[in-house]
């Protein structure tokens, strides 16, 4: 089983060799923390998450190392903290903490490492020194910009000309640049804006040296892939490749770079005039995360991906037809472990039915997400008519190619009754607020009433100093 990615770089589909099968990296670039995340951020996430299960799978979970950084510095989080009268900090802490819980709750396992851009100034503007020193960047009124024409084979990922790439870049047009296509690097902040001491005054840095400063920290000077979506390509990864390659002298920054498709909302470009805004946080309030998840993987990752009310109610109708499924063969036996079945791999291939291995064939095609869907649900009509001791089987091989695609996570109990039966996570929160209002008051009939309200719904309370945590008893 050979993996097979499309390489921006090549522009073709190209077989995947990593520098060191037993330390594989990859990087993928993260949010900018000041909003919930909406579900154009959540795309690439869901992706890589995969394309991370899959490179785990094929060389080994302590073999893999994947990198997403946070980006917790950044002129939008200013303006936002300016508007709000609250620190950067406080903004990005509470974005970034409500960022973990979404992506948890659409099933994308925390990365090796999530950096935040701001524990890596010293990292930035040692870069940023180094390629002054070497001629590819210099400073000017408080900035420093690299200088794109030291550069003779910038572009070479976008392959753009550089007229379209001055007019792409919306670069502005400043009496300090020496070349109109030149970007920064760094610039100054004024006593109002977050900034740094740096040998160029206080200051903060241009959003793409974070990234080839901490993919640098994490991953050395050339790793594997990196990943982001489509309208990263330029000028983001274009300038994370100048500055990486010319401050390390190397050929690439990584070998293989791979881009996820647009996200359009109902048919549209989402934009929050048209209504169309759609936040994970939203979502969840009406969808369980798993929805959310399969309906991002229904298109293959570089093709556009409409996200809709009926692709949600479509994706809830597939993910019921595999629960139905599990919950019909309850009583088969789970051999998802491995070790407990030494002989599996050998007797998977000498009978008519898919090996564990079907649905990873799939991705190793791409990230063929939607040839895998297709594949889990033959290997529910399998399971549905095959013979009683073929049953144990075919239930392995679907509940391991769905941990690959991060699918099929709840038991059918949760999954039918958990949701409807019971009081929901946000409900318990929102009760748990009042209580939390009512014992400030003093008001404590009030708080008690809650507390048996809670009870009467199976919930058990336990205060704590950092505050109330809940499970169901
Ligand atoms: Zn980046």
């Amino acid at each position: 089983m050979k993996l097979m990615i499309t390489n921006t770089l090549e522009r073709k589909k190209v077989p995947f060799e990593p520098i060191d099968p037993s330390r594989v990296r990859m990087y993928v670039c993260g949010p900018t923390v000041y909003d919930y995340a909406h579900v154009g951020n959540a795309r690439p996430a869901v992706v890589f998450d995969v394309v991370a299960r899959l490179l785990r799978r094929l060389y080994g979970d302590a073999q893999v190392t994947h990198v997403a950084n946070i980006t917790d510095i950044d002129d939008k989080i200013n303006a936002r903290a300016r508007e709000s009268g609250r620190s950067i900090g406080e903004i990005t802490d509470e974005t970034a903490a409500a960022y973990r819980a979404d992506m948890d709750a659409i099933g994308v396992n925390k990365p090796n490492e999530e950096p935040r851009a701001t524990h890596h100034i010293d990292q930035m503007i040692a870069m940023a020194e180094r390629l002054i020193e070497l001629g590819h960047a210099y400073a000017a009124d408080g900035h420093v910009l690299f200088n794109v024409p030291s550069m003779p084979d910038y572009g070479e990922l976008s392959r753009r000309d550089r007229d379209e790439m001055v007019a792409g870049a919306r670069v502005e047009v400043a009496p300090y640049k020496r070349d109109p296509a030149d970007f920064v690097i760094w610039k100054p902040s004024d006593a109002e804006t977050p900034g740094w001491e740096s040998p160029w005054g206080r200051g903060r840095p241009g959003w793409h040296i974070e990234c080839s400063a901490m993919a640098e920290a994490y991953l050395g000077e050339v790793f594997d892939i990196h990943g982001g979506g489509l309208d990263l390509i330029f000028p983001h990864h274009e300038n994370e490749i100048a500055q990486s390659r010319c401050a390390h002298g190397t050929e690439r920054m990584a070998n293989y770079w791979m881009h996820n498709g647009f996200v359009t909302v109902e048919g549209e470009k989402m934009s929050k005039s048209l209504g169309n805004f759609y936040t994970v946080h939203d979502l969840l309030e009406e969808w369980p995360g798993e929805v959310i998840r399969f309906l991002l993987l229904s298109a293959h990752y570089r093709a556009p991906l409409d996200f809709s009310q009926a692709g949600l109610r479509e994706s809830k109708a597939q993910l019921d037809r595999l629960y139905e499924a599990l919950d019909l063969t309850r009583d088969v036996p789970t051999v998802s472990e491995k070790s407990s079945l030494p002989n599996l791999e050998d007797a998977m291939v000498s009978v008519d039915t898919p090996s564990s291995d079907y649905i990873a064939e799939a991705l190793c095609d791409d990230l063929n997400t939607p040839l895998a869907i297709s594949r889990l649900h033959y290997l529910v009509s399998r399971l549905n008519t095959a013979q009683a001791e073929d049953k144990p089987r075919i239930k392995a091989s679907l509940l391991q190619g769905a941990e690959l695609l991060g699918l099929l996570r709840s038991t059918p109990d949760q999954w039918f009754r958990g949701e409807t039966e019971g009081i929901s996570p946000i409900e318990i929160e929102r009760l748990l607020g009042d209580r939390a209002k009512a014992r400030e008051a003093k008001n404590f009939a009030e708080a008690d009433r809650i507390r048996d309200v809670l009870k009467n719904e199976g919930i058990e309370i336990k205060d704590s100093p950092e505050g109330p945590t809940w499970k169901r008893a």
